[in-house]
């Protein structure tokens, strides 16, 4: 399933000069990004604890693109003991069927109005992820195998909160979701034979970033790619008073010194990563990670300018949302409209992984 990329210049490009469009017109600005702490984004682009990692493993060829489930021979297979798995909704621990819980977790972490093809990369995103936990490879801070905790795993919506989010359109996005489980049904991502760490955020504005930019490990299929979104949905604004901003950082960043309100003195990034999302920011008289202000000012992303106005307000404009690592949903979902299948999709965001079928020991067949 390998697919054309683009050249690497032709990413850093592509985010210049949306950067540069973005900002057209703002004052004075500074970008910002971490050396983090180690965290994954839901769809919505809330940080979670990143899930532990395996080793870069050597390079592997391209896999195949190849149908899903039935047809599936020749395909790798990723044993684990049995489909099901606890998942701890809300602090009860609920056993279930990995397939039933997916789509619980494709329902919370996308819109079920995405394109059919874009929801199935979805759920084999999703159902990498857990397979990694029912393997042991990953740990949720629950004690079950997963939790419902954003902020720890994955978003996890019951039926009955479904049937209230969606209402009289129950039936047909409750049809899409599960299509897009069924239709992938025990496909996961893999490279080098092994599990990914399959990191996913909402949006990354037209390129992804590395895993080292962000997390410290660097993956070999997690690297910088680009990421064909429209500009609709990757630029946002978030202002702040400049007394407002002052206390946060001030707080977040006891050592800055920063007594309020902020000024333009007070805020300077000092580098920038590969893809032009803030590495490294002075924040008054300390340093910190672009990851780091982003999370004490509750950015959307860490490809920000910072604008004093002339009201006192300090304006931040962000490119993208979430961490920028792995798949961009926003992304996959343009992909998907232009004609890309999911396969085709999580080969884009995750380099060099093939398609592998989940078997059970205690389910054979
Ligand atoms: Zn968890």
């Amino acid at each position: 399933m390998s697919i054309k990329r683009h050249r690497k210049a032709t990413v850093f490009g592509t985010l210049t000069r949306l950067l540069a469009a973005a900002l057209a017109g703002l004052a004075a600005g500074a970008l910002f990004a971490p050396d983090p702490p180690r965290q994954r984004e839901t769809a919505s682009g809330e940080p979670l604890p990143l899930v532990p990692v395996s080793e870069p493993l050597p390079l592997m060829p391209a896999g195949t693109e190849q149908a899903p489930s039935d047809e599936a021979a020749g395909m790798g297979v990723i044993e684990l003991d049995s489909p099901r798995l606890t998942v701890s909704i809300d602090g009860a621990p609920c056993a279930m069927e990995l397939e039933e819980y997916l789509v619980g977790v494709v329902a919370g972490e996308m819109s079920a109005a995405s394109c059919p093809e874009a929801l199935k990369a979805q759920a084999v995103a999703a159902r990498t992820f857990t397979a990694l936990h029912m393997a042991g490879k990953a740990a949720c801070k629950s004690g079950c195998t997963v939790c419902s905790d954003p902020f720890c795993c994955q978003a996890y919506l019951t039926d009955a909160e479904l049937h209230a989010r969606w209402g009289d359109a129950y039936p047909k996005y409750s049809e899409a979701i599960r299509s897009a489980v069924e239709e992938t049904r025990g496909l996961v991502a893999v490279y080098g034979g092994e599990l990914i760490n399959a990191l996913y955020h909402a949006s990354s504005g037209h390129a992804t970033e590395s895993s080292e930019a962000v997390f410290a490990n660097a993956l070999p299929y997690l690297v910088s790619v680009d990421s064909p979104e429209g500009d609709s949905g990757a630029v946002s604004v978030q202002e702040f008073g400049a007394e407002e901003a002052a206390g946060r950082l001030a707080a977040a960043f006891p050592k800055s010194n920063i007594k309020g309100p902020l000024s333009e003195a007070d805020i300077e990034v000092l580098r920038l990563t590969p893809s032009g999302r803030a590495d490294r920011v002075r924040v008054g008289e300390t340093e910190v990670s672009g990851m780091e202000l982003r999370l004490a000012l509750g950015l959307k992303s860490t490809a920000f300018t910072v604008e004093f106005t002339r009201e006192g307000a300090v304006r931040f404009t962000c490119i993208g949302y979430g961490h920028g690592v792995g798949m961009s949903q926003l992304g996959a979902n343009d992909m998907a409209a232009a004609g890309a299948d999911f396969a085709r999709i999580l080969a884009h965001y995750y380099t060099g992984t093939e398609l592998y079928l989940l078997k059970y020991a205690d389910a054979p067949g």
